[in-house]
């Protein structure tokens, strides 16, 4: 097995605001668990650093008159409708460098897709990518450039069939949409369902189109859907569709912001739950291209994906956190410092609730999209 994990320190260069969730620390405090526990120093495994993306590799997905409003915004240039390409205050801040982070986000994703394609590793990891929600013409969803999208077209530049599987609590529409009429990329997305959650898509009725029909899959999950529930509905639905799919490379985006303490969404998972969705997925191809994504509550960003590079190298870890970044891990809020987290009830009746929805969902998967694809 040889892996490698793309990395920069560059990140701390950029920042969203003081009022924006996608906090740029997450992507320090990661590294620095990983590097506590070990991880970043395993045998067979690479550490490279990302290269910016150039303007013509970002142009295979996204459209130049965009790409122009990006890097004049990002050099302080006014730009008169900026919010016409969903710029300005709120989700997608205009900020020095944004240019520059984009283009960094997307190298990392299109080297970790690069190597995985020439072979040089099985398993890649780009932790600062996976920002699913950027559309060709706009930023959506603090998204500007969609890295996953150009490292699925890396890959299939070189002939590859790809399934990308998305674990973010939020749909990954931009991906969808990337690949919504071609049938040699199966998209799966398993999200808080839309009507409760930006951005407003991702039902099972979304099926692809043309030639794609059956190729775009969605599994919403209802508020409160934990360990339990999702890995009943996920096993009902993922495996035998990639199963049947057999991609050569699988591109994931382990967005984080699925956990019970995020505080943007409303799902339940455990950090063991997320851990345990990462494991089952490396069972369905021989490469793997993993990404970030969401995740908003720092410590579980930190944990989930130190415990997710730790599966891609088939390593075990010691549950407890490395003394090192127990000051951190209780300055951010963590009571328990360990790797996994604590059991937590949730009202019988609230399961009932959650565990109904997915039961349905998991009908109109089969009923709908299964067929399509002979099962
Ligand atoms: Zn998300």
């Amino acid at each position: 097995m040889r892996t490698v994990v793309v990395h920069s320190d560059d990140w701390r260069r950029f920042d969203y605001g003081p009022e924006h969730p996608l906090r740029m620390e997450r992507l320090g405090l990661t590294w620095r668990l990983m590097d506590a526990y070990g991880l970043t120093a395993l045998p067979g495994a690479k550490v490279v650093s990302p290269e910016p993306a150039s303007v013509e590799a970002i142009t295979r997905f996204h459209v130049p008159e965009y790409v122009d409003v990006l890097r004049a915004v990002s050099a302080g240039d006014w730009v008169p409708h900026a919010a016409r390409y969903g710029l300005g205050p709120g989700d997608n801040p205009i900020f020095p460098g944004l240019w520059e982070a984009a283009q960094l986000a997307a190298g990392g994703s299109i080297r970790a897709a690069a190597l995985v394609a020439d072979g040089e590793v099985d398993r890649a990891f780009h932790f600062a990518g996976g920002l699913h929600h950027a559309m060709p013409d706009r930023a959506s969803g603090f998204c500007y450039v969609n890295d996953a999208v150009l490292a699925i077209l890396t890959l299939r530049k070189r002939g590859f069939k790809v399934a990308y599987v998305d674990i973010d609590a939020h749909h990954g529409d931009g991906v969808q949409f990337a690949f919504y009429d071609d049938p040699a990329v199966l998209t799966i997305s398993t999200h808080e369902r839309g009507d409760r959650l930006f951005p407003g898509t991702g039902f099972v009725e979304e099926m692809g189109e043309g030639p794609g029909v059956g190729y775009s899959v969605n599994l919403p999950l209802q508020p409160f859907t934990d360990d339990a529930v999702y890995e009943r509905a996920f096993e009902a639905v993922v495996p035998p569709l990639l199963t049947r799919f057999a991609p050569d490379v699988l591109v994931l985006q382990l967005g984080i912001d699925s956990h019970r303490t995020d505080p943007l969404t409303h799902l339940a998972l455990s950090v063991q739950g997320f851990l345990r969705a990462v494991r089952r997925l490396l069972e369905f191809a021989p490469r793997v291209v993993a990404l970030g994504g969401g995740g908003y509550d720092i410590v579980n960003v930190a944990r989930a994906w130190t415990g997710a590079w730790a599966v891609l190298n088939d390593a075990t870890l010691p549950d407890p956190l490395p003394q090192a970044l127990h000051r951190d891990m209780q300055a951010l809020g963590l009571e328990t410092l360990t790797l996994s987290d604590p059991p937590a009830a949730i009202e019988p009746e609230t399961r009932r609730w959650a565990e109904e929805y997915a039961t349905r969902q998991v009908r109109a998967v089969h009923e709908q999209v299964f067929p399509l694809h002979g099962l």
